[in-house]
């Protein structure tokens, strides 16, 4: 297979986005970045429960850490994307809520922002933009809010 490769000579990228492993919800958070950030490239990773990552890391080595580290420091990245989700397994699902959407959100909006507290002290100056991935009409959509 051989395809067009759009990045020939090109080194600089606008932000990454760090969003969970979760099957369910990547391929729309590319869908909110793109479309509703209007953010066309970027970094990609993916960690379990995504903050979470952030929030467990002890230092700037480790491999999430590095995530947001090398795109900021090698691809010059302004802007760093967060999105945590609805359901998210790797904080023990909705379960943990018992039902309470609004507690669940709650806890995440916490976790992001705890996050984007230690991004910033190893990247100050950057622009962290925080996003909550949440399931609404009976589970038939994906909406994203932002968190500030
Ligand atoms: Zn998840």
């Amino acid at each position: 297979m051989k395809i067009p490769f759009d990045y020939k000579g090109v080194h600089v990228c606008d932000a990454v986005v760090l969003c969970c492993i979760d099957f369910r919800f990547w391929k729309e958070t590319i869908k909110f970045v793109e479309e509703e950030l209007g953010i066309k490239t970027y970094d990609f990773p993916k960690m379990p429960g995504a903050a979470k990552a952030i929030n467990d890391c002890l230092s700037e080595v480790d491999v999430p850490m590095k995530c947001i580290g090398v795109p900021c420091d090698l691809h010059h990245a302004q802007k760093i994307v967060i999105v945590n989700h609805a359901d998210c397994g790797a904080y023990g699902g909705s379960n943990e809520f018992k039902g309470d959407i609004e507690a669940e959100q709650k806890f995440h909006e916490g976790e992001l922002q705890r996050a984007k507290e230690k991004i910033l002290k190893y990247y100050p100056g950057k622009e962290i933009i925080l996003a909550y991935a949440k399931l609404v009409d009976g589970g038939e959509n994906v909406e994203f809010v932002m968190v500030d």
